[in-house]
């Protein structure tokens, strides 16, 4: 693909790619397995790109996101991002990213991907011990993603995040830093690690329950947070977001700051949410519907919200106690008009008294002991 160039270009753009050969076990996102529908759902995606050339003109950062967006061939994610480019620009210095599962990739795959424009990987590592990842229901073992992190490599990537998950039974806190270790040692640019959680729709979750297993509790849940924020940092990582953490500045996931900062994204596929001039719309989940939809020359879009100042305020003050960053107080009073410190003077000075967070530079930002509870700070 040929890269139109633009400079001036900020908005986001999220592809969704919604097939999953098999359901992991803590996942209750809609996705589905019929992949023999991909070539009709790209020819439909190839629609919906066309549709928003009024409405954005330009992106500076492009995610590929799933589901598994790995099912795909590289042909295909070629099609994909040539209309993109067809109707937008793309900036010179364009952050474009894949999801892939270890178990679809190959060196060749990755080689080819390199040259579609793809600049960053985003690999679905969750474990590298295998009892976890076949309790997590993952089709791929640990073996199989460190040959993945491996050929990402050779093919040279030099952008590269691992996801990760914790918090799994039968995983301790020893374990879980080995893991760390193990991860660390490939020095991917960027890692995520989320703790497991599952709602009654996860298949895990039966499991959990027949099983009579817990996730950890509150006390255990501060422990694996604080561990891996110390792993992390020892090894030379910045923890930029809850769950985010970077080698290095310019490694930090640009589009995903874009959801953090309110800066408009458009969101491609079923159930993708996009955001501009205080509205967000989502698209319907179902995939058929998304198809038949734009079959008949209608817009997927299952519903729309206008965000009131307030909305748009609490959003901004959600966000950004999840991030190291934090809330840039002059900006927060110029965007929302609202002087923080004042409005919430108590509540602040209680917090500062806790060390959960601190004020510096003109920034209200977390602690890492605050970081660790950031849902509840919000909450102020
Ligand atoms: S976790 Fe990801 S790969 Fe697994 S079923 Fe959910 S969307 Fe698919």
């Amino acid at each position: 693909m040929k890269i139109n160039y633009d400079i001036e270009s900020q908005a986001g753009l999220y592809i969704h790619i919604p097939f999953c050969l098999s359901k992991c076990g803590y996942c209750s996102f809609y996705s589905i397995k019929s992949i023999h529908l991909i070539p009709e759902y790209i020819a439909a995606l190839k629609k919906e790109i066309k549709y928003y050339r009024n409405f954005f003109s330009s992106f500076d950062t492009i995610y590929i996101g799933g589901g598994t967006p790995s099912l795909l061939s590289v042909q295909q994610i070629d099609d994909i991002l040539t209309t993109v480019n067809k109707y937008y620009k793309i900036n010179r210095r364009a952050e474009i990213t894949i999801e892939v599962n270890p178990g679809d990739v190959s060196l060749e795959y990755f080689q080819t991907l390199r040259k579609s424009g793809i600049s960053r990987l985003n690999i679905g590592v969750q474990s590298f011990d295998d009892k976890i990842l076949q309790l997590l229901g993952r089709r791929h073992s640990a073996k199989e993603a460190i040959a993945a992190i491996e050929a990402a490599r050779a093919a040279g990537f030099d952008n590269l995040g691992i996801d990760l998950i914790y918090g799994v039974h039968g995983l301790s806190i020893k374990s879980w830093k080995n893991t760390l270790q193990k991860a660390v040692s490939f020095k991917p640019e960027h890692i995520s690690c989320y703790q497991l959680s599952l709602d009654d729709r996860a298949p895990l979750y039966k499991k959990y329950s027949s099983e009579g297993w817990h996730l950890p509790d509150e006390n255990t849940e501060l422990k694996l947070f604080l561990t891996t924020a110390e792993e992390l940092e020892n090894a030379g990582y910045m923890h930029y977001e809850v769950s985010n953490f970077a080698r290095l500045d310019k490694f930090k996931s640009r589009h995903n700051q874009k959801y953090w900062q309110h800066i408009p994204y458009l969101g491609l596929g079923p159930a993708a949410h996009s955001f501009l001039n205080n509205k967000r719309w989502w698209n319907k989940a179902a995939v058929k519907t998304y198809l038949n939809k734009i079959a008949q020359g209608k817009m997927p879009v299952e519903d729309m919200e206008t965000l009131s100042t307030e909305q748009l305020q609490l959003e901004a003050l959600f966000l950004g106690l999840r991030t190291k960053a934090g809330i840039d107080l002059n900006c927060y009073k110029a965007k929302y008009g609202v002087d923080l410190l004042a409005d919430k003077k108590t509540i602040i000075d209680a917090l500062i008294k806790n060390k959960l967070v601190e004020l510096k530079n003109g920034f209200l930002r977390p602690t890492r002991a605050g970081m660790a509870v950031a849902d509840s700070l919000a909450l102020i």
